[in-house]
């Protein structure tokens, strides 16, 4: 079985020129080539792997997965899968359903998308100092940041906020550099909170991808736990936990650790997906079942981003 990861799915925004999306009409190419080419997995028959490790008959298909909540995915997916008679697994962070606040990773891909990447770090630089750098992180970054003098761009400006600054300085200073550039965050970032259960009431699967979308390896096993169950709590106020599943934010072995898996199993989710380039097969049941791989959109024809 295939499992394929997407984000944003839209049309082209004269506002946001830098910004990475897969074109609707490019998903929609996609949906017609999986369906050629290996055919979609039924929910009944996901189900039954899931739960009891049972292959379906053609282990080729393909399962539907989309990250983070953006409004696109109930404007332009949900409407597409529904047309198409197909399921989708969401992954929601929950907590911009009660801070009403854009995740910080949201802005930073909004900030990439509306400017240059060399502009965005040199103003980053002129805005972090050796404080905010955590100690273990510190030898990293000096080595890691300034190995290519030639090369600054949009890659340095989110690996420095995604995985180096210490997350006590960086929403404010995200906020910072918007403030400078007078840029607006939008208003309607994520899908609204009753259309979560329109798509749940339709057949869609909602999971938790976390509270606050952190790198999960960087916080301790106390604040995972929070961020994990405090999520599907949501979830469950809404109505939308039939099925206890999680995705691993960011994705990759490095992005979640021991207490993650742990912490997964202690609250008995049935299963979670990590980023991870091969087919999901029989052992994982047993081995992988709280990091099944998935593929990105972008390893498969009509996938790449506009
Ligand atoms: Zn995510």
């Amino acid at each position: 079985m295939k499992a394929i990861m997407y984000h944003y799915v839209r049309e082209h925004n004269t506002k946001y020129p830098n910004f990475r999306y897969l074109d609707i009409g490019n998903f929609r190419k996609q949906l017609d080539f999986f369906k050629e080419e290996f055919g979609f997995l039924s929910k009944q028959d996901w189900d039954k792997f899931t739960n009891s490790g049972i292959m379906p008959e053609n282990p080729s298909q393909i399962i539907l997965t989309f990250d983070d909540a953006m409004s696109c995915h109930f404007d332009y997916v949900f409407p597409e899968l529904i047309n198409r008679n197909l399921w989708g697994i969401f992954y929601i962070p929950t907590g911009p359903y009660q801070s009403g606040q854009i995740l910080d990773v949201h802005k930073i891909h909004l900030l990439c998308g509306a400017f240059d990447g060399k502009e965005l770090h040199d103003l980053l630089l002129q805005r972090i100092n050796k404080e905010m750098i955590p100690d273990t992180r510190r030898k990293e970054f000096h080595s890691e940041t300034y190995k290519d003098k030639e090369y600054i761009g949009v890659a340095e400006f989110k690996r420095i906020l995604n995985y180096f600054i210490s997350y006590k300085y960086r929403q404010n200073v995200i906020d910072n550099i918007a403030k400078t550039l007078s840029f607006e965050f939008p208003k309607n970032f994520y899908v609204k909170k009753e259309n979560l259960k329109v798509m749940a009431d339709k057949g869609m699967v909602l999971g938790s991808h976390t509270v606050d979308h952190p790198l999960m390896s960087k916080l301790s096993k106390t604040e995972q736990a929070e961020q994990i169950k405090s999520s599907f709590q949501f979830l469950d106020n809404i109505g939308c936990t039939d099925i206890k599943t999680y995705c691993h934010p960011y994705g990759g072995f490095h992005s979640f650790d021991k207490h993650t898996i742990d912490i997964l199993h202690l609250e008995e989710v049935a299963y979670s997906f990590n980023v991870d380039s091969r087919d999901i097969n029989e052992n994982d049941f047993e081995q992988s079942k709280q990091y099944l791989p998935r593929y990105d959109c972008n390893e498969f024809d009509f996938g790449k981003a506009s």
